[in-house]
């Protein structure tokens, strides 16, 4: 029977295992092959005279990469990989590969990010890629159990839609029967809608549409978003469960996933502390004035420059609040006192924009003058309007991007390291 390469021990016997050929070395006498599956490596040795001429006849034809059944007895030996080897008396060629590789796993050469993607296949055997997405996988199991642990209900909404969430030009069209339709950009209309049904806590984790013709190492034209909307919460208390979420998804990475951090060779990894800065957006302005070259004005996008000075003034996860209400969408709900600022806010991590929320206008005709006054028609919004017309709860939520957290939580250069099969414009396929 197969046991996992990590647990074959000196102390085995006769073991089993199965895996990719990851190394072959041929010493005359002597060969040697390292035989990798997805939980470690071990040598298997074949001293010539002493193997049977089938094990030998598989061992000459084998390509690096195959996959491939080796059983025999295991015997500690000093310089090989785990202090121990494998003598086989069976290797079965399950499955040859054919060769030259498209990409080199064991990465002697190193592949540029476009023909790594494009044989992602090959690309996620490296122990290094494959640690990323284990850590993606725990981060957004941690996300589910806190989110569900704290009264979320989980829900899914509709990717294909006949409004903007935000009008806008980022839409992708779809062919949907004889209509006009799209991809949706995010969830935020339908989450707010489920404030109005009385769920009070939801979340949802699942792919957002933009048509940005963006080519940056941070945006992708298919994105994951962690969505949350809370009923009787106001800004300050979404920010206050974001960052705990924050705090408890690296908690959770540096405790279970230590293999994959050093795979990465992360030996620094900090748990960010609570709470994060706010930084009021004025001062944000005032801040980057200083430190960067190009205009920035009070009323201005967070340009990419002022992104970086700011991170590195700012030099953790921080909070940009308090917003000038015209450059936030319409359902951010404006200060009392002041509304030419609204209650939003953006989650930094020092490199860039992690997530954006705020607490929203519940008010039906306050939003229909604000959808008005973005300039919006607010009858195409008719569908979600309805519902703040039959008692809707105040509420505040956010939307956290899950790739971008993954990539600046392992340091990835480019957002489309922490993606398997990223959509931009120019990638469509795998
Ligand atoms: P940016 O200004 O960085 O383009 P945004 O403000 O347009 O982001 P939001 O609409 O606020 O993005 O979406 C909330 C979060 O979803 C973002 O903070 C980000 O983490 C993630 N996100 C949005 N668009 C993208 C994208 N194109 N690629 C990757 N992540 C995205
Ligand atoms: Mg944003």
């Amino acid at each position: 029977m197969r046991i996992p390469i990590q647990s074959v021990t000196p102390e085995s016997g006769h073991a089993e295992v199965c895996g990719w050929v990851h190394e072959v070395r041929d010493l005359g006498g002597l060969a040697f092959f390292l035989i990798r599956d997805r939980t470690g490596i071990i040598q298997v040795t074949l001293p010539k005279k002493r193997t049977s001429e089938a094990v030998l006849t598989a061992a000459k034809q084998v390509s690096r990469e195959s996959v491939v059944r080796v059983a025999g007895m295991v015997k500690a030996i000093d310089k090989a990989p785990g202090g121990r080897e494998l003598v086989p008396d069976v290797f079965e060629i399950i499955s040859m590969a054919d060769s030259p590789l498209p990409l080199d796993v064991v990465e002697k050469v190193p592949a540029d990010l476009d023909t790594r993607l494009d044989a992602r296949f090959l690309d996620a055997r490296r122990p290094r890629v494959a640690a990323v997405f284990q850590i993606r996988s725990a981060a957004m199991h941690v996300i589910n159990q806190y989110l569900h642990h704290e009264g979320f209900i989980n829900i899914t909404t509709p990717k294909i839609v006949a409004a903007a969430t935000e009008g806008g030009t980022d839409l992708f069209p779809i062919a949907y029967f004889n209509k006009e339709a799209f991809l949706n950009q995010s969830p935020q209309l339908y989450k707010q809608m489920m404030m109005a049904a009385g769920f009070e806590k939801v979340y949802e984790i699942g792919p957002i549409f933009r048509a940005e013709e963006h080519n940056t190492t941070k945006h992708l034209n298919e994105a994951t978003s962690i969505d949350i909307e809370v009923s009787y919460a106001d800004h300050h208390e979404v920010m206050r469960i974001l960052e705990e979420l924050i705090v408890k998804t690296y908690e959770y990475v540096n405790t279970t996933c230590s293999d994959q951090l050093s795979s990465l060779e992360i030996s620094d990894f900090v748990v960010p502390k609570p709470p994060f800065p706010r930084l009021p957006y004025c001062e944000a302005i005032e801040i980057a004035k200083k430190r960067i070259e190009d205009p920035i004005e009070y009323g201005d996008d967070i340009s990419p420059a002022a992104e970086r000075a700011l991170g590195s003034e700012m030099g953790g996860h921080y909070f940009i609040v308090n917003w000038p209400s015209e450059i936030r969408p319409y359902y951010a709900m404006p200060y009392e006192n002041d509304p030419s600022i609204c209650k939003a806010f953006d989650l930094m991590h020092p490199r860039m924009e992690l997530s954006s929320g705020a607490q929203r206008v519940h008010q039906h005709d306050l939003l229909v003058q604000q959808i008005r006054k973005k300039g919006l028609n607010p009858e195409s919004f008719e569908f979600y309007l309805r519902p703040f017309r039959f008692g809707m709860p105040p509420h505040a939520g956010w939307g956290l991007g899950a790739d971008r957290l993954v990539m600046t939580m392992v340091g990835l250069a480019n957002v489309r390291e922490a993606v398997l099969f990223p959509r931009d414009m120019h990638r469509l396929v795998p």
